[in-house]
Order: structure tokens, then sequence, then C-alpha cells
């Protein structure tokens, strides 16, 4: 479903948390949005520690209230095209 470089955790809940995944540049931590990932409660810590072991750093953010998304989902904005690695 995705093109991330890790698996989120997944269920059949609804989302009530983004993930904002970050790929370092530059040196800096987050150096640019790659992907926007949709989360539940219960697997928001999990979804963190997948990223973060990717290399990746991972912000929970509250979900807008009329999100339909499924926990698990993801937005992928950038394919990582020789980037920073
Ligand atoms: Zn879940």
């Amino acid at each position: 479903m995705s093109n991330l470089p890790f698996t989120l955790p997944h269920c059949t809940d609804p989302a009530t948390e983004r993930l904002e995944v970050y790929s370092p540049a530059d040196g800096r931590l987050h150096g640019s949005l790659d992907a926007i990932g949709y989360i539940c409660d219960r697997h928001g810590a999990e979804a963190v520690s997948v990223a973060e072991s990717a290399n990746l750093a991972a912000y929970r953010t509250p979900m807008c209230p009329d999100g339909v998304r499924t926990c698990g989902q993801a937005l992928v904005f950038a394919v990582s095209a020789g980037g920073a690695r």
C-alpha cells in the first residue's frame, strides 16, 4: 500500500493520530517531510519505533477530527532518490 522504507503497524481501527515521518538531510534531524502515516492509539509508540529503526524521525500529532483514515495507512511524498542515507 505504501512505499515507506519500513512497515507501519496496522489494524482495522480508525486512525487517531498522524505520524509525520522525516528523513535527515544536511545534518538536520528532520530535513524533509517524507511521509504521513495514520495510526491508532494502540500503535502510536510502535510506529515511532519502527520509523526510528529505519533512521527516520517520527512525530505523532493529533488527527484532524474529520479524518477517515484507517490505522496503518500512509501518504508518501518523496521517494528517496540517492538522497541522504
Ligand atoms: Zn492500530
